[in-house]
């Protein structure tokens, strides 16, 4: 899952990449408004956290553009204390989640969790495809109930599936929501992690559907 923070205070915002990467997502930080606007409407992003206070371009004007355009990312708002008509103001303009300065990091962690899950359409903290689950809060993967040790770029591949379960994904996708956008990727670095991770949970956990990518929860051909 591939994320763009946009806040501007360089302080706030390495606190906040640091503990979305702790929970297994790739993270991004732009703190100009004009330029985080353009990523967002360019760029496949699974959530964004964005601040209202920005240089550039503000961040209710960015979220009302992305809206106009179409872009239905899950959007979790920051404000300043005290400030509710912010808040009303950035929910009126299509924000999903908001929470208000200063805050915990671990509830903007958790906030981020149940809008990637809502989003995929998961009510539950714990998705499960057969005997494997996926638990969002501990980053823990378990087959029969077993933990199964995984890498973080494994997590991230079981957990984009999963979260996508029964739908057929390609590589081109994977590729956008697993590696940053100016990653140096080997052309077949998708197929090693793919066979990485079916050795730790089976063979038949991700299924291939040749010339369409990928899929956990499918019918095998
Ligand atoms: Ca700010």
């Amino acid at each position: 899952m591939r994320l763009l923070v946009l806040e501007d205070d360089p302080g706030i915002a390495a606190t906040i990449r640091s503990a979305l990467e702790q929970a297994g997502l790739l993270v991004e930080v732009e703190k100009d408004g004009e330029e985080g606007w353009f990523r967002g409407d360019t760029e496949p992003y699974d959530a964004v956290v964005l601040d209202l206070g920005l240089p550039g371009l503000d961040g209710l004007t960015v979220l009302k553009r992305w809206r106009k355009a179409g872009r239905t990312l899950p959007v979790l708002v920051l404000t300043a204390r005290g400030n509710w008509d912010e808040r009303v103001e950035g929910i009126d303009a299509g924000a999903d989640d908001y929470l208000t300065k200063p805050f915990r990091v671990e509830e903007l962690v958790a906030r981020v969790r149940a809008l990637l899950r809502r989003a995929a359409g998961h009510p539950s903290p714990v998705i499960e495809v057969g005997d494997i689950s996926l638990d969002t809060r501990q980053m823990r993967v378990a087959k029969g109930g077993l933990p199964i040790q995984l890498s973080p770029q494994e997590y991230r591949l079981v957990s984009y599936l999963m979260h996508h379960r029964g739908r057929v994904v390609s590589q081109p996708e994977l590729t956008e929501h697993l590696y940053f956008q100016d990653f140096e990727l080997d052309s077949n670095a998708i197929e090693v992690l793919v066979r990485r991770v079916r050795q730790k949970l089976g063979t038949e956990a991700i299924l291939t559907r040749r010339g369409f990518g990928y899929t956990m929860d499918g019918e095998p051909d």
